[in-house]
């Protein structure tokens, strides 16, 4: 092993899919050399693996460069590479922003991470953001942060073209993991003593097996018959393509969680037709309709975004009232924020003014956390079969779990470690969170 090779830290922002990535990049690491750091003071290079979905998230990263730079300043030899969504998006403008930066890599790129590591130490200012729409990472063995519960990507990159989204402009076009690896590391990861995987990818129903023509539909139920001992969920799925075939394999299977997010963003027609996102409102609730009848016991959670452009008293309405007929168990709820290089930012001007979408956003919030408690109330006195997480953050006799439709749960834990599977009475309940009693 080549010991003058630095070692990392890397820090995640973003969805599920940089947590994977970041993954991916650390085992990536390791074969070359590189060993783990256990903390920034110790790191001869610090990545940010970045998110640019929202102008929030890319803010974040802002603030922490600006943190790195004093330590950067301190440390002669420290290595600071951004990675991930945001220098994909914003480019070379990041060395201008940030001139401390010494490399930037797209998602597509990490597997040249080292070399530019290494590079960096001699030469300043390396980019590396090409698309490579064959990359899936397939043959990379994560090295996993949990031991409990895994991600496993099974696609990459997104083909819609939803107004508001960054994503097809950072990640690249879709593109699928072969059926036989992803079935092959549920196995392993079932094998290796994982309770839980979740497959990832920003449209399932997209999943297209390129040798075989095998749907997302039967990559689901072979990953459940292949690792019949842990529980299997999924995310995220469009609605305009979730089909009837997926969810009878979900109701069929009983490792498959009686769970679907399946993000709306808009109760209004109108809006939902700007957005892009193609269906309307009655087609959304048509799905609805047919996922519970299929599965009448199922979680539907969202995502919602307050204030797009245009956005009227009356579409806000529709919106609220979408979520009080579907009663979603939770939601991810943000307000508008434009993204250069969308079609919304293009083609529509953010005429709602910050202060009413921050408004609206706020009604959605006390809507869906009324709606939540309800929903989480008429659990008291059910027995729930809850997969155990970790110690509670209160109390070291509590245990933290989740339930299949993913609701925490917090109960007493004495008995039970990480990783056991728990039926919980169920005593208590807030917006957020469960409380019981092992049954
Ligand atoms: N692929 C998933 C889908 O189609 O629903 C989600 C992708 S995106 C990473 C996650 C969520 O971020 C979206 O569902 C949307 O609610 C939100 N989002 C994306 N772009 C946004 C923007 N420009 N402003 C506010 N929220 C945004
Ligand atoms: Fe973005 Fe739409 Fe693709 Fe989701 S489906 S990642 S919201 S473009």
């Amino acid at each position: 092993m080549n010991t003058t090779l630095p070692s990392f830290y890397i820090h995640t922002f973003g969805c599920q899919m940089n947590q994977a990535d970041t993954e991916i990049m650390s085992s990536l690491l390791q074969a070359e050399g590189h060993l783990p750091a256990v903390d920034e003071d110790s790191a001869g290079v610090i990545l940010l693996n970045s998110c640019a979905v929202r102008e929030n998230a890319v803010d974040r990263i802002g603030n922490f460069l600006q943190q790195l730079k004093g330590r950067k300043r301190r440390r002669k030899g420290l290595v600071v590479g951004v990675v991930g969504c945001v220098p994909q998006f914003e480019r070379e403008q990041m060395f201008t922003d940030f001139p401390f930066i010494d490399f930037i890599a797209g998602p597509d790129t990490y597997r040249s991470l080292s070399s530019m590591i290494v590079n960096a130490r001699e030469t300043s200012r390396i980019a590396n953001l090409e698309y490579d729409h064959r990359e899936t990472y397939a043959g990379i063995d994560p090295v996993r942060s949990g031991r409990i519960s895994a991600f496993l990507p099974v696609m990459r990159g997104c083909n819609n073209s939803c107004a508001f989204c960054v994503v097809p402009v950072t990640r690249g076009r879709e593109r699928s993991v072969s059926f036989g690896s992803v079935v092959d590391e549920a196995v392993k990861l079932a094998a290796s003593g994982f309770r839980e995987v979740t497959l990832l990818g920003q449209n399932v129903n997209s999943y297209l097996d390129a040798e075989s023509g095998r749907d997302f539909a039967a990559l689901l139920d072979a990953v459940s018959r292949s690792a019949p001992e842990m529980r299997i969920r999924f995310t995220t799925s469009h609605p305009k393509d979730i089909s009837e075939s997926l969810v009878r394999v979900i109701a069929e299977r009983p490792n498959i969680c009686n769970h679907i997010h399946l993000p709306v963003q808009s109760g209004s027609s109108r809006i939902l037709d700007l957005m892009r996102r193609g269906h309307t409102r009655e087609q959304y609730l048509d799905k609805i309709g047919m996922i519970r009848k299929l599965i009448p016991d199922v979680a539907i959670t969202t995502d919602l975004i307050a204030g797009f452009c245009t956005e009227t008293a009356d579409d806000h309405r529709q919106t609220l009232s979408l979520m009080e007929e579907v009663r979603f168990d939770t939601s991810f709820m943000f307000y508008y924020s434009v993204r250069p290089g969308t079609w919304a930012a293009r083609n529509l001007q953010d005429d709602v003014p910050e202060a009413l979408k921050k408004a609206r956003l706020q009604e959605i919030i006390d809507l869906q956390n009324t709606i939540s408690s309800g929903l989480y109330r008429q659990e008291i006195g059910r027995t729930v079969e809850v997969l155990a997480e970790s110690e509670s953050r209160r109390s070291a006799s509590e245990l933290m779990g989740r339930t299949e439709a993913n609701r925490a749960v917090v109960f007493s834990g004495n008995d039970f470690k990480p990783g056991d599977m728990v039926s919980v009475r169920i005593t208590g309940a807030s917006s957020a969170t469960l409380t019981g009693q092992p049954a």
